[in-house]
């Protein structure tokens, strides 16, 4: 069985739901993984954020706002007024669900529950058009087989009884559709698998049911071999290696969720990109093949700091690496990237919460110096170090450039650059335009 992942463009509207149907109605069984409809996690984000400030007015007028977009969808999505009115009683009871969380104490309990309302709209939507065009399909309920344990990482053993439970409810099914992102936490509360988690969804159902294939659909023609809202003429890749779909997916090939990869690379699943605006382009491959020799494509991750640490005493002493990645550890600050020297070290991380404590105690072991809004290139191939040339291709793109740290060698598969996050379009353009544009 496969697995179908609609992201929010793909339902995006009463239109566009209607041609997820029509992909997916083809007389294979299938689950069928949907995001909200596009826009209305982050109107539901703003909705909580005036619930966070105590302002039920201006949370109130954006639901009324919303509520009314979605009457609209509902009224054009259903051909007969018996559907209409079956789905507008659900969306409406969702609408006031979260109109009841205006009068009361908010918090991230609360958050959580508002934010998941999206995807359960949506689904509920498809799931009356599907039904409304005579397609045998069923709500497979996320919230009652999704779940992660204490450490907040998917628990695996649960999701697969609990999702096989639920099917097994319904063994005449052709369609399973079920909420992507939404999921409930080692405590039974409701939660969610972060921002674009619904790839992570379906690679973790495709894990459970042992799925033939993932299909993420969304609004391009796969992944690009460079980020398409920054850089002209970019073009899709055809295959990618799970390793090379993770590096792009971190370092900011949005197309795809990072977290995404792991289950279905280790259950062996392709992941397969597709264009639901263009269901015939081939899109991209993701397996656990490399096409030998080939760089395939580049990407980047804003917003980054770079830290360096200088000390003499870091000359032929050992332990000096572990005292230094343990402040990190204790600030519970993942680091990016590392480069270092016989008498100094760089780092870069993402999350600057913790910075000044962090400086405060990295000062106890030498000079430290700080560079902001920095941004990390990361080229992306098969990299394998016996390969020659490569490294002097991507570098010589990068030659009119400031270069902070250049890191290779970590895995066989990328060559990353710290640079400063204003010449970022201009090295995405340079790096397009000697690895993939030159004849
Ligand atoms: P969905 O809502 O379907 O999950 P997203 O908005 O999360 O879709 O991701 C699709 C978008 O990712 C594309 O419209 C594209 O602009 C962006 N994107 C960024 N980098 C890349 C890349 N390397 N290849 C393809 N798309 C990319
Ligand atoms: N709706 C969620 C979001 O916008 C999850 C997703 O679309 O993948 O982040
Ligand atoms: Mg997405």
């Amino acid at each position: 069985m496969k697995v179908l992942k609609f992201g929010g463009t793909s339902v995006g509207t009463a239109l566009r739901m209607k041609e997820v149907a029509k992909l997916v109605v083809d007389g294979e069984r299938k689950i069928v993984v949907l995001s909200a409809m596009s826009g209305t996690t982050n109107t539901l984000v703003e909705i909580s954020d005036y619930l966070y400030k105590k302002n039920p007015e201006g949370a109130n007028e954006i639901i009324n706002k919303l509520e009314l977009k979605y009457r609209q969808h509902v009224d054009e999505l259903y051909a007969t007024e018996e559907y209409r009115q079956r789905a507008w009683e659900v969306v409406k009871s969702h609408f006031d669900y979260i109109r009841s969380y205006t009068k009361d104490l908010f918090t991230l309990f609360e958050e959580k529950v508002i934010l998941a309302q999206g995807e359960l709209i949506s689904t509920a939507m498809v799931n009356f058009y599907l039904l409304e065009c005579g397609v045998k399909s069923v709500l497979l309920p996320a919230l009652e087989f999704m779940r992660t344990d204490k450490n907040a990482e998917p628990d695996l053993v649960y999701i697969k009884d609990k999702l096989q439970a639920q099917m097994e409810l319904y063994p005449d099914a052709d369609i399973y559709i079920t909420q992507g992102f939404i999921c409930r936490n080692a405590y039974g509360e409701i939660d969610n698998l972060q921002r674009g988690g619904s790839d992570y969804t379906a690679s973790l159902i495709g894990a459970a049911i042992n799925a033939s294939e993932i299909q993420i659909w969304t609004d391009i023609d796969g992944m690009h071999n460079n980020d398409p809202r920054v850089v002209d003429k970019t073009a899709p890749v055809r295959q990618l290696h799970f390793e090379e779909a993770a590096e792009l997916a971190y370092f900011g090939a949005k197309i795809l969720h990072p977290t995404c990869v792991q289950p279905a690379k280790y259950a062996n699943i392709p992941v397969r990109l597709l264009n639901t605006m263009d269901p015939t382009a081939s899109g991209t491959l993701i397996s656990n093949d490399t096409e030998k020799g080939k760089i395939k494509a580049v990407a980047a991750k804003d917003n980054i700091t770079a830290i360096k640490i200088k000390s003499s005493r870091m000359l032929l002493a050992y332990g000096f690496l572990r005292k230094v990645f343990e402040i990190f550890e204790s600030y519970q600050t993942s680091i990016d990237m590392v480069c270092t020297s016989e008498v100094g070290v760089s780092v870069t991380i993402d999350n600057t919460k913790h910075l000044n404590e962090i400086l405060d105690d990295l000062k106890k072991y030498g000079t430290v110096t700080v560079d902001k809004d920095m941004c990390i290139i990361c080229v992306v191939g098969d990299l394998e170090w016996e390969n020659v040339g490569f490294e002097a291709r991507a570098l010589d793109a990068m030659r009119d450039i400031p270069v902070r740290m250049i890191s290779f060698g970590g895995s066989n598969y990328n060559i990353s650059f710290l640079i400063r996050e204003c010449d970022k379009k201009k090295a995405l353009q340079s790096l397009s335009d000697t690895l993939f544009n030159k004849k």
